[in-house]
């Protein structure tokens, strides 16, 4: 088979010369089948996750058809608006435009939560060829008449899923009704559940749909792994998990803004080069994690979904789900933060009792039984036994299970698709010690009570 390449898409010159300065050689698959297609104008949905190319999928056309015009657009108005869910993302998508817009007269601005407005209406007075924002501070912006979407070509919802996780679907209304509905729609998402379907019927025409990875499934690279365990004796492992592989970097996973703050200052007092990201800390302290973890000069970094949510950063080895996500897509997600650009990727997920439906669920998702590397699936009365949010106030940590070591068994290479051999049933040696369940743990690590209904972070 013939190999497609960037100019066999129909690119510019301008845009070919552009792609020769960066390590984009060849199209990835997403860009092989979505960029004809937005070239010929047409909307569509792609579901593919963060790290397949989307954004050169969708940024290239679009810088494309922006040269063509020939001419800059009117003050604060934008042409293409692509609309992502966090700040992180945002900053992300705007910067790979960058590369790609560099030496052109295109110019592409941002605007998110937590910077200042004033500067955004400042910057927007000129107009904007492509804005990347956040809908809450897009929607501040054009509520004040610093920016219109009149003129608005284009628009891109990228990680439409999360943005509908993140309770979006208002802000979203109220911004599509300021763009023309004479304009081309994009629109991707790692899942495709049934409200995105929803979400592109209003929003697309006759949408072309392209995909690159089936829904929910992972990376086929990653290995993945499963430690049942107490809350309390998740730190320990971790640590054991991590001096293993010194100079690996690892992203953990947290479900809490105060738990994930809570361990990674725990792993700096055990002398770990750690970091974390939530939603307590203000963008620049997020800026400033990410670009030290980008450089390594952090080896492990704490964050929960929505701070990580389509962050890239090639370096990351292992994905730790200290705490599993309530949201069983949000598994797919994490573990594809590792095994980016070809690399061999690990993930090893951390299940205390009262976690075992989130972890059911993600297994339901991925349609096979995750390897079991510590301990075995708590049973429907360890499960029950496990305290509720808002019980058991004050926890203690848990004496720890003996006899669990890190990476103790050694990992299986999970067959992707096919349905796994179900968890083994729990031996009488997988009893956490004390011989019945050991509470959450409130100290390092733990954080809260899982579950509590909390604000996205
Ligand atoms: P994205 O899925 O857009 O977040 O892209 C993830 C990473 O892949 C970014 O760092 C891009 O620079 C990189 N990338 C995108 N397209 C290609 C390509 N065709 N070849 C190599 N790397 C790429």
């Amino acid at each position: 088979m013939m190999t497609t390449t960037f100019a066999d898409l129909g690119l510019s010159d301008t845009i070919l010369k552009a792609l020769e300065k960066t390590q984009l050689k060849m199209p990835s698959p997403i860009q092989v089948q979505a960029i004809p297609h937005i070239m010929a104008g047409k909307d569509l949905m792609g579901l593919a996750q963060t790290g397949t190319g989307k954004t050169a999928a969708f940024g290239l056309p679009l810088l494309h058809r922006i040269l063509d015009l020939g001419h800059p657009p009117a003050p604060k108005t934008v042409r293409a608006l692509i609309l992502a869910p966090t700040r992180e993302l945002v900053s992300q998508i705007a910067d790979n435009l960058e590369v790609f817009t560099k030496g052109t007269s295109v110019k592409v601005a941002m605007v998110v939560g937590g910077a200042s407005l004033f500067k955004q209406a400042e910057r927007l007075k000129r107009g904007a060829d492509i804005l990347v924002a956040t809908p809450g501070r897009l929607i501040d912006l054009l509520e004040r008449g610093d920016v219109s979407l009149h003129a608005t070509g284009y628009l891109v919802l990228d990680e439409a899923d999360h943005m509908l996780d993140m309770g979006f679907i208002h802000s979203l209304r109220k911004i599509a009704k300021h763009i023309p509905l004479k304009r081309q729609t994009l629109l991707f998402s790692a899942t495709m559940p049934k409200d995105i379907e929803e979400l592109a019927a209003t929003y697309l025409q006759n949408p072309i749909k392209v995909q690159v990875a089936p829904p929910g499934k992972p990376v086929e690279r990653i290995v993945q792994g499963v430690h049942y365990l107490p809350n309390g004796d998740k730190a320990n492992i971790l640590k054991e998990y991590l001096n293993k592989h010194p100079g690996e970097q690892a992203l953990v996973f947290g479900r809490t803004k105060h738990g994930s703050e809570k361990l990674m200052k725990l792993l700096v007092t055990w002398g770990f080069k750690a970091g974390s990201i939530h939603g307590n800390k203000s963008q620049s302290q997020r800026d400033r994690t990410l670009t030290e973890f980008r450089k390594a000069e952090l080896d492990v970094l704490v964050a929960t979904d929505v701070a990580a949510r389509g962050i890239d950063i090639p370096g990351v080895r292992y994905v730790y789900n200290f705490d599993m996500p309530n949201v069983p897509e949000n598994y797919v997600h994490r573990i594809g933060r590792t095994a980016r650009a070809g690399k061999e990727g690990t993930s090893i997920s951390f299940c205390a009792p009262a976690e075992m439906s989130e972890l059911q669920a993600v297994e339901k998702l991925l349609k096979k039984a995750i390897p079991v590397l510590g301990g075995a699936p708590w049973s429907a009365d360890m499960v029950a036994a496990a305290p509720k949010p808002g019980q058991n106030r004050g926890q203690r940590p848990s004496q720890g299970r003996g006899g669990q070591k890190a990476g103790s068994q050694p990992i299986q290479r999970a067959a992707p698709g096919k349905p796994g051999a179900k968890p083994a049933a729990r031996p009488a040696s997988a009893k956490p010690a004390g011989g019945s369940f050991a509470p959450r743990r409130a100290g390092a690590g733990g954080g809260k009570p899982q579950g509590q209904n909390r604000r996205p972070d």
